[in-house]
């Protein structure tokens, strides 16, 4: 059976003070939590503070984007084993803000996915049409553009070491959420998509939802057969909300 994971995505946000309050509070409501693994992915700055507070505790951690070189004159950019070093075991690749404002074409992100798996850390990558692409009925053509790079690139089997997380870009940080059929139909479209090359790595691929996921809508969407999780953005910075979404998601529930 596949295990469920719900991850936070605090984006830039966070200081030093609030990130204790923050961490605090989620590694003490994790402590009971069983059947969901509970991960924050926080600025790089903060990944000192929370491999700190985190020791020991439920929660696992990871970065927010990867460089896709190693170490070496690549001003501002921060490397896999660098991540590694700071206990991280999750990165964020190809999320929509990266892929939108900095510009990362599907052949980096690619790129990424590669440098984190080479690492032993496991990347979950975002992928995700834009309002305008759905409005144009080529949904599943940009998803599964999106996954195809990262295929052709590392291989199909990189992704038993990975996550991919399925964020409609007009979900992201807007209040509306995709429907749990909707999400759903996608998510079955990517299951689909890498069974086509590898039946098992399909069947045991963590697929999460993302998208203005609160506690008010998790359960219905956790419940979708091929929705194994959640990627959660502004919910996550809110300690309660985000524990009940992880609740939410949680087997046996
Ligand atoms: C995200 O940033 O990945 C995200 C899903 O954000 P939100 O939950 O705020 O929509």
């Amino acid at each position: 059976m596949r295990g469920r994971l719900v991850a936070g995505n605090w984006k830039s946000n966070g200081n030093l003070a609030s990130n204790q309050r923050l961490l605090g509070d989620v590694r003490a409501a994790a402590a009971g939590l069983r059947g969901v693994e509970c991960a924050v992915c926080v600025p790089y700055p903060y990944l000192f503070q929370t491999q700190q507070l985190l020791a020991g505790a439920a929660v696992t951690w990871g970065g927010q984007d990867v460089s896709q070189f190693g170490a070496g004159a690549f001003t501002g950019a921060v490397t896999a084993v660098m991540l590694l070093e700071f206990g991280c075991r999750y990165v964020l690749v190809g999320h929509s803000e990266r892929r939108s404002i900095f510009g990362e074409s599907d052949a980096v992100v690619a790129a990424k996915f590669e440098a984190a798996i080479k690492a032993g850390l496991t990347p979950i990558l975002c992928v995700g049409e834009t309002l305008q692409e759905r409005e144009a009925g080529v949904t599943e053509k940009v998803v599964s553009r999106q996954l195809d790079a990262v295929i052709s690139n590392t291989g199909v089997a990189a992704l038993a070491q990975a996550v991919v997380a399925y964020e409609p870009v007009w979900a992201i940080g807007t209040g509306r959420t995709a429907t749990p059929e909707q999400a759903q139909a996608v998510h079955a479209c990517i299951r689909g998509a890498v069974a086509a090359h590898d039946a098992s790595v399909a069947g045991g691929l963590r697929i999460l939802y993302g998208g203005s996921v609160k506690a008010a809508n998790a359960a219905q969407l956790f419940a979708m057969r091929d929705i194994d999780g959640g990627l959660i953005g502004g919910a996550s910075l809110v300690a309660d909300e985000f524990m009940a979404i992880c609740r939410a998601a949680a087997r046996g529930q």
